[in-house]
């Protein structure tokens, strides 16, 4: 999660990215390796594709601008599903604020 490297990418899709790139949102940037920062880099850019394919992610009331709700939301794998099964190990996510204090979904089990 520490996002001095990659700014800016929203939380809801760093939660995504790290899941699908199988890294532990907790690791220091430094300690990742260029293999995993290769598969971050592609699941970055596949889930932000996917997520501007379903017109974004709706939570609560937001619309997009012709006044639709975006579909990400019932694509995510990691974000806001604290308590459900891993959709690859089916292992149950943690949820947590103990990273930089933001929302942190993981999968003990496959994210290392
Ligand atoms: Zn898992």
């Amino acid at each position: 999660m520490e996002q001095r490297k990659i700014a800016g990418i929203g939380n809801i899709y760093a939660n995504e990215a790290l899941w699908r790139a199988q890294i532990d949102p907790s690791r220091p940037g430094a300690s990742v390796t260029l293999e995993e920062a290769a598969s971050l880099r592609s699941s970055i850019v596949a889930v932000l594709s996917e997520a501007i394919a379903a017109r974004g992610t709706s939570f609560r009331d937001y619309r997009d601008a012709r006044g639709e709700r975006g579909g990400f939301v019932e694509k995510l794998d990691a974000y806001g599903r604290g308590g459900l099964p891993c959709h690859r190990c089916g292992s149950k996510l943690i949820a947590t604020h103990a990273i930089d204090g933001r929302a942190t979904v993981l999968c003990v089990k496959c994210q290392h």
